[in-house]
């Protein structure tokens, strides 16, 4: 409804709002990780998760305004696949990026499970979802990253 509403306003700038405004990705996008990953929202900390083309996992730490930033001592664990035996994810620390060694199984559908600990040892808080790499067909992201109502979870709070 806002998106709608921005629309409408811009149209009446004269302003030439393409593709994106007409279908409310303007505004979602404003929500969205800055690479097109899965924003998380823990321990009052931003993360970005982006599986890349080579189905690596990369893990940054966002700004509250959703901007690259620094991690501050989190210790960040990715398991995907089956619970009873679930692909650990080897994470390295490559500059301000964590990206994993080993790339996620095969197929989709899975579940992804990310714990992040404010310093090792601490007590781990978790984002779970489902491996969903088709593209939203609401918003500018694909399903697991998706920051429209559509497909929205309770585990995205
Ligand atoms: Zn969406």
């Amino acid at each position: 409804m806002k998106s709608v509403f921005l629309g409408i306003i811009l149209m009446f700038a004269g302003l030439n709002v393409g593709m994106a405004a007409e279908k409310g990705a303007a505004v979602d996008v404003a929500r969205g990780g800055p690479n097109g990953g899965r924003v998380m929202d823990l321990l009052d900390s931003h993360f970005e998760l982006l599986i890349r083309k080579d189905r690596r996992v990369q893990i940054i730490a966002l700004t509250k305004e959703l901007k690259p930033s620094q991690f501050t001592g989190q210790s960040i664990g990715v398991v995907a696949g089956d619970r009873r035996n679930p692909t650990k994810l080897e994470l390295v620390k490559e500059a301000d990026k964590l990206v994993s060694r080993n790339a996620l199984p095969e197929g989709s559908g899975y579940t992804v499970s990310v714990s992040v600990r404010a310093a090792a040892g601490g007590k781990a808080v978790y984002d779970r979802f489902n491996l969903n790499l088709a593209k939203c067909p609401d918003c500018a992201f694909l399903e697991y990253a998706c920051v429209c109502a559509h497909g929205k979870e309770a585990q995205r709070e």
